[in-house]
């Protein structure tokens, strides 16, 4: 066959060997073959640019449409909730539990049956692995079945977590995974949609390419997005995912001398596995603080790390008291609260030297 000429190509010449094609999906393919092999071959992966494209498409896929309600972990980054609104459909927000910190199974329930109650089942559940700690799987599962909601599993921090012996990502009807900078590997900005069916895969490939229909003209019956990978971040993901398990090691290392040191003080809980059955890939390794309320100990010490130049973050600033989201409903008590109040996410990247950790925790014995 001879090659092919397109209208308006471009590509971005790497090296020598490497070429990107701006319109062929070689890399892209490839990307998503080896995310199949990594499920077993058990799922269809589509990849996008970035994790917040995935969950947008997961909740087109689950139609959800104008006006309807999605329950939702309110501990989580923005990313989670955001794509709710561009549906304009209806964030109804869910507390966590003290053990996973994620998505509470009881209030999840809760919840759901006031708002049937109120004549208004929702159309999707969205749980997040938050800092890469799986939440009570089953529990959460039991819920959406007994009621037939259908469940998007935001894994994106979740990239090598499991529960039971299985991965993170597979649990929901759609999971996404992100590949942004910040995650476990990265693709320099990309994520993914991870679904059941080829059927799915398609169409979800059709919306992320603006819904073109297939005929030899521009024609459109629907309005899509530009949501597909670009192939130099498949590239560097094919590549990078090779790493997955180094990347893992060192997370857990990490995770490792911090529980190893922080032992001896008994106000500060790790966030830890609560039993054999969670793995967290420890994508964040984070810590909450106990005490009199007066004391300010937490605030004290994100402001010596910032002193000594150690980025630190609070937790999550729960989603139902955000600003941009005040007026929509919530189940819960306080717990998601009491976490942003009291917790910190300690630095927990894989080129952090001994040296870093030593200054890190040498910060923590000056406060604490
Ligand atoms: C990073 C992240 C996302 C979004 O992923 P992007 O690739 O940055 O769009 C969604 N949910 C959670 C919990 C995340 O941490």
């Amino acid at each position: 066959m001879s090659h092919k000429i397109s209208l308006s190509e471009s590509t971005i010449n790497i090296d020598m060997e490497t070429s990107f094609s701006s319109i062929d999906g070689g890399f892209v393919n490839q990307f998503e073959q080896t995310l199949e092999e990594y499920y077993q071959q058990e799922k269809k992966i589509v990849a996008l640019n970035s994790g917040t494209a995935a969950i947008h498409l997961a909740l087109i896929l689950s139609g959800v449409e104008e006006g309807d309600e999605v329950l939702c972990q309110s501990f989580t980054y923005v990313a989670t909730v955001s794509p709710i609104i561009y549906q304009k459909a209806i964030p109804v927000f869910i507390d966590s539990e003290n053990e996973t910190w994620n998505m509470c199974p009881v209030q999840l329930e809760l919840a759901i049956k006031d708002r049937i109650a109120k004549g208004r089942k929702p159309k999707a559940i969205i749980f997040v692995h938050s800092y890469g700690m799986p939440a009570k799987i089953d529990e959460i599962v039991a819920v959406s079945r007994k009621y037939k909601i259908t469940l998007i599993e935001d894994a994106a921090e979740a990239l090598g977590s499991e529960y039971k012996g299985k991965k993170c990502g597979t649990f929901g009807d759609f999971g996404i995974l992100s590949f942004n900078n910040n995650k476990i590997v990265t693709t320099l900005g990309g994520g993914v949609l991870i679904c059941k069916t080829e059927e799915e895969k398609q169409k979800a490939i059709f919306y992320a390419t603006q819904a073109r229909e297939n005929v030899n003209y521009y024609q459109y019956k629907e309005i899509g997005f530009n949501y597909r990978m670009n192939s130099f971040a498949a590239f560097i993901g094919v590549s990078e995912f090779k790493k997955l398990a180094d990347y893992l090691k060192g997370r857990l290392d990490i995770n490792s001398f911090y529980k190893k040191h922080l032992r001896v003080f008994s106000n500060i809980t790790l966030l830890k596995n609560p039993s054999i059955d969670f793995s967290s890939n420890h994508w964040l390794s984070c810590i909450s603080i106990d005490e009199k309320s007066t004391k300010n100990t937490r605030d004290k010490l994100m402001d010596c790390f910032i002193q000594n130049n150690i980025e630190c973050r609070f937790l999550w600033k729960p989603m139902h008291l955000q600003p941009v989201f005040k007026g929509y409903p919530y189940y819960g008590a306080e717990i998601a609260e009491n976490l942003f109040n009291k917790g910190l996410c300690l630095p927990s990247g894989v080129n952090l030297s001994e040296n870093d950790l030593e200054r890190i925790l040498s910060s923590i014995k000056k406060i604490l």
